[in-house]
């Protein structure tokens, strides 16, 4: 699977729901972890890969999962700022702001309910992986000057990209 870069539309995309907790969705899911081992990352959602479902996988602890229709909630209005980079914004790290505990609730991939609470880096993970599948970038939480620090790092991503 090759990951889509910041410029392709599909990362803009609210993904869809998923309905089906099949084989196909469990092979994605597969292969998402294949990917994400081979760069390295923490987390990689579909629509990075170019499914247009609403499916993460994320390493917590030495260990993959996958969410599957997640929604969450915070559970206070504690924040943190801390250095983020994403895998489809290759060599750009910005300081983005996250609550520090949040509830996930989704499904796994056989259509269980999982409910989780996490704090920390796996909160932040968790927000940046949802934020994905909601259309929203790592870009979309900082401020002006960091934008324009950042521009013609963007603008070289989406010209490759294009
Ligand atoms: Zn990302």
């Amino acid at each position: 699977m090759s990951i889509k870069t910041y410029g392709e539309a599909i990362l803009r995309k609210k993904a869809e729901p998923v309905t089906s907790f099949d084989g196909e969705l469990a092979h994605i899911a597969a292969q998402m972890k294949k990917t994400m081992q081979e760069v390295n990352g923490v987390g990689l959602s579909a629509n990075q890969v170019g499914f247009d479902k609403a499916l993460f996988i994320v390493k917590l602890s030495d260990e993959t999962y996958a969410f599957v229709n997640p929604e969450l909630t915070p559970l206070s209005n504690e924040t943190n700022k801390t250095e983020e980079g994403c895998l489809s914004i290759p060599g750009v790290w910005v300081d983005v702001e996250r609550y520090l505990k949040v509830r996930l609730s989704a499904k796994n991939l056989e259509g269980e309910t999982i409910e989780l609470e996490l704090e920390g880096h796996p909160a932040r993970v968790i927000q940046h992986e949802v934020d994905h599948l909601a259309g929203v970038l790592i870009i979309d939480r900082i401020g002006p000057d960091e934008r324009r620090r950042i521009a013609d790092q963007l603008e070289e991503i989406k010209n490759k990209a294009s």
